[in-house]
């Protein structure tokens, strides 16, 4: 491939416009950074972040109204984790500090959403490995994630140091010379960027919002996960950024780690599709119920973790 044509810099670069991406760039805003480029591959923002339809998770909320202790999300979480947890004295303190930085977290995270951006986060549900309800979404029809990607992006748009480019694709994370040459970890110094199939690069620190690699069902997900390959799924099909990461010496963990979702609807017009639309959890956390011949079968909020044992 030849070098990239064009060159600039900016102060904080983010790569892939979903919601880890657009709170990045918040985030890098709030914390006075002077200039923000976010690099979405994509023509839209939203990855499949626009598509969360059950809520968002977070504890103890002012909206929360059932009785709870402060650390029922942190326990719940723990035990969620399931085998994962059963791991090494480090790798399970490593876990540990990963869990009590998501649910300590979340409750700043929601007041922000509520009050500093506007979304309605005012009905709250319990859901899969939920002891008390904490998942948060709105009263309206808007679901959940358009409803907090499109008012977060605008509140971004608001801001002059904001700059959103789409139909870009970040193919390669760029290294400071120093650290090429030097045996100790990489720095990274920047991105190359595909876009209107012309390369160009962008300098600066990089935050990296790629999103997973549930729709990548014949390559990443095969590798890791043969069991699921070609699977259909209601994650956009495109393909995972890991190995840009592992390319500038990441270690990848957890890749076994992945979620199936027991609900989903089929179109009776096209049956075999690989894009099925979800038939999202809430409509179980709200009361629906699992029959198979007629006979309810299974807790409809268990976790995850048991949805994959029986096979569903
Ligand atoms: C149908 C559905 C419903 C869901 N419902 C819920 C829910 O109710 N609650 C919940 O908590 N979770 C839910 N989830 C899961 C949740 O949506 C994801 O965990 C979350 O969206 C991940 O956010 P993200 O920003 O990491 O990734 P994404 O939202 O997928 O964003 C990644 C972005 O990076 C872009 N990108 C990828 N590679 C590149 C590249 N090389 N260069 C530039 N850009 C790139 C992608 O195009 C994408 O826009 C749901 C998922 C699906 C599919």
């Amino acid at each position: 491939m030849t070098t990239p044509a064009h060159r600039e810099s900016c102060s904080v670069i983010v790569v892939g416009a979903g919601l880890a991406g657009l709170a990045a760039a918040s985030a890098a805003l709030r914390s006075n950074a002077s200039a923000v480029v976010l690099l979405e591959r994509e023509l839209k923002p939203g990855g499949n972040s626009i598509k969360a339809s059950s809520g968002i998770n977070g504890a103890p909320t002012r909206f929360q109204t059932q009785a709870h202790t402060d650390d029922a999300f942190f326990t719940d979480t723990v035990k969620s984790a399931g085998k994962r947890m059963r791991s090494s004295a480090t790798e399970r303190n490593q876990r540990i500090g990963l869990i009590e930085l998501l649910t300590n977290n979340s409750l700043a995270a929601i007041n922000f959403l509520a009050d500093d951006i506007g979304v309605d986060l005012s009905v709250v549900t319990l859901l899969g490995g939920h002891s008390v309800a904490r998942t948060h979404r709105g009263a309206g029809n808007t679901p959940p994630g358009a409803d907090i990607v499109l008012k977060l992006l605008r509140s971004l748009q608001d801001d002059s140091r904001f700059e959103l480019r789409t139909g870009c694709e970040v193919i390669k994370l760029l290294q400071s010379a120093q650290s090429v040459e030097s045996d100790g970890p990489p720095t990274i110094a920047g991105v190359e960027i595909l876009s209107d199939n012309k390369l160009t690069s962008l300098a600066g620190p990089v935050i990296f919002a790629t999103g997973g690699f549930a729709g990548d069902t014949d390559n990443l997900l095969a590798k890791y996960r043969p069991d699921l390959a070609g699977l259909p799924s209601t994650n956009e099909p495109r393909p995972g950024m890991h190995g840009l990461l592992v390319d500038v010496g990441a270690h990848l963990v957890d890749m076994e780690s992945v979620q199936i979702h027991p609900t989903g609807f089929v179109d009776p017009h096209s049956q075999f599709s690989t894009l099925k639309f979800l038939a999202a959890e809430v409509l179980r956390g709200e009361g629906g119920i699992l029959l198979y011949n007629g006979r309810r079968f299974v807790n409809e909020v268990d976790t995850r973790e048991h949805s994959q044992v029986l096979g569903l």
